[in-house]
């Protein structure tokens, strides 16, 4: 007789537990193995979070977020619900229901909360976001910035990070007239450089985008806006706050489980208790891989591996991520080490007038950082031999400029090796999109149907749509372009 399956409880319903759960019902879809029940505290069902500022724009509609979340017989989700203990003695959590769950294994994927910055007048006395302020993390901060972002309304985005510029851009969009203040020097201190930050706020400034930088902001001024630290200040009727977040740790605390910065793991992804995991934003791993989506999911696939038992000597090793914004008319990407030019040979293009600036660091023949403001080409390029630590071109102005291509790498869109990674986010090489493609995908949504490919940052929905149409065209047999002709 087999054995029962084993109960495995994931908390959190975010963007990393509802993958685990579909990770779960890929290699055990009758659940024969595991049962899993995930509890969540959100009211909606799993959405894609990175996706939020589109739905800002206005460019997607909410549904157009929702990620699937292992929906099969021995997947149970609950909803609006909090777990708010857990014994490890017992093996049980407790729920804000007043219900309690049995596990033989347990998976914290709590994620994050987003942090607002300690300036008087952003939170009130309990520490909520103070009227016009508001975080974004979930889909009641989106609600709550959408309802500040009417046409002509002035806003300020506290925090010129990633996450920030995303949703300025995304607030320009829907016609409010928005300021970013970042304490650093310049935009992105984390993923350009002082020259090309200069070069990137005034693409900004084409987009209707002010940024103020060098000093942070002194004072939130309900009704005014926000005081900086000169003294002056910008008017807004509404700050977005987006300086960071924190992993969400406490019931692991409470609970007796050791928390640094996140909850931490090992290879296994197990804490010092063996029967509780953690993935995602709210686990450390030695590897890094907190606050990127991609790790997460990682994360996801090697925990499903050993919890169902298809894959026991499965491990989580880190590994590189490329960082790229996301903001209409601005294609930047990032990767490495971005302020290496004393310990790298370090080339650098920059073109102002055109708001193109690149910069690539070499050691040992291998890319150790690089920007890539207005190198779309380029940056697929490079991102493919940072990923795969293949050597660098001698020619490494030819590299930039996309003239020189390594012999055995090509554009995503004409072609290059099989391996290499096209969507990031899902670990998708073009192999894979080939093989979905001979299969019979042959749009860019059977691709992501079938891959995954562009199911998460949608960052390569482009290099994606370029193989289609590459595709197709070298398919399309004689009648096809007859048919194309009559069209
Ligand atoms: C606007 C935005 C843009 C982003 N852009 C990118 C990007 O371009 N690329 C990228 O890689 N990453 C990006 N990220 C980060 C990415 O979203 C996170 O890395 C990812 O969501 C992490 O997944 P997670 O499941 O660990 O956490 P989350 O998705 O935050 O999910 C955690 C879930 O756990 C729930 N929870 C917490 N405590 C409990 C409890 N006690 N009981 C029950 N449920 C609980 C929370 O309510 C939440 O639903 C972005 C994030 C945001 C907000």
């Amino acid at each position: 007789m087999s054995a029962a399956p084993r109960n495995v409880v994931v908390i959190g319903h975010g963007m990393v537990g509802s993958r685990f759960a579909e990770e779960v019902v890929r290699r055990d879809p009758g659940g024969q193995r595991v049962r899993v029940t995930v509890v969540g505290a959100e009211p909606e069902p799993a959405y894609n979070r990175i996706l939020m500022p589109e739905l800002l724009s206005g460019r997607l509609e909410a549904e157009e977020l929702r990620l699937p979340g292992g929906e099969a017989p021995a997947v149970t989700v609950r909803t609006a619900t909090a777990a708010t203990a857990i014994d490890a003695r017992a093996r049980r959590v407790s729920l804000s229901d007043g219900d309690a769950l049995d596990y033989d294994e347990l998976v914290l994927a709590t994620g994050a909360r987003a942090t607002l910055l300690p300036v008087p007048g952003l939170a009130q006395e309990g520490g909520q976001p103070a009227p016009g302020v508001a975080t974004l993390r979930d889909m009641a901060d989106c609600r709550r910035v959408l309802s500040a972002a009417r046409p002509g309304a002035p806003m300020v985005v506290l925090g010129g990070g990633l996450l920030g510029l995303e949703t300025a851009r995304a607030l320009t969009e829907r016609g409010a007239r928005v300021s970013v203040v970042e304490p650093a020097p310049h935009v992105l201190p984390r993923q350009i450089d002082a020259a090309g930050g200069e070069i990137l706020a005034a693409e900004l400034a084409n987009l209707g985008i002010t940024c103020y930088t060098g000093q942070g902001a002194a004072r939130w001024l309900s009704g005014y806006g926000m005081e900086l630290e000169d003294g002056q200040v910008v008017a807004a009727d509404a700050v977005v706050v987006t300086a960071g977040v924190r992993a969400e740790t406490e019931l692991a605390r409470a609970a007796g489980i050791a928390v640094e910065r996140g909850v931490l793991v090992d290879d296994t992804l197990s804490t010092a208790d063996p029967r509780i995991h953690a993935i995602g934003d709210c686990a450390q791993h030695k590897d890094g891989g907190a606050g990127l989506v991609q790790p997460g999911w990682e994360q996801a696939a090697v925990l499903a591996d050993l919890l169902t038992g298809t894959a026991p000597n499965a491990r989580y090793s880190g590994g590189r991520t490329v960082a790229r914004l996301k903001v209409e008319g601005v294609e930047l990407t990032s990767l490495g080490d971005v302020h290496a030019d004393d310990e790298a040979e370090t080339i650098t293009l920059a073109d102002p007038p055109g708001g193109r600036y690149a910069k690539l660091s070499v050691r040992d023949d291998q890319v150790v950082g690089a920007i890539l403001l207005g190198f779309p080409d380029a940056a697929a390029t490079i991102a493919q031999l940072y990923d795969s630590y293949a050597p660098v071109p001698q020619d490494r102005l030819a590299l930039l400029l996309g003239r020189s291509l390594p012999e055995t790498t090509e554009q995503p869109a004409s072609g290059g090796t099989g391996d290499a990674v096209v969507c990031y986010c899902n670990g998708v090489t073009r192999d894979q999109l080939d093989a979905a493609w001979r299969d019979g995908a042959r749009t860019r949504d059977d691709l992501a149907a079938t891959t995954r490919a562009t199911t998460g940052c949608g960052g390569c929905v482009r290099d994606v749509n370029a193989l289609v149409a590459a595709w197709s065209e070298r398919d399309s047999g004689p009648n096809d372009l007859v048919e194309a002709a009559r069209a």
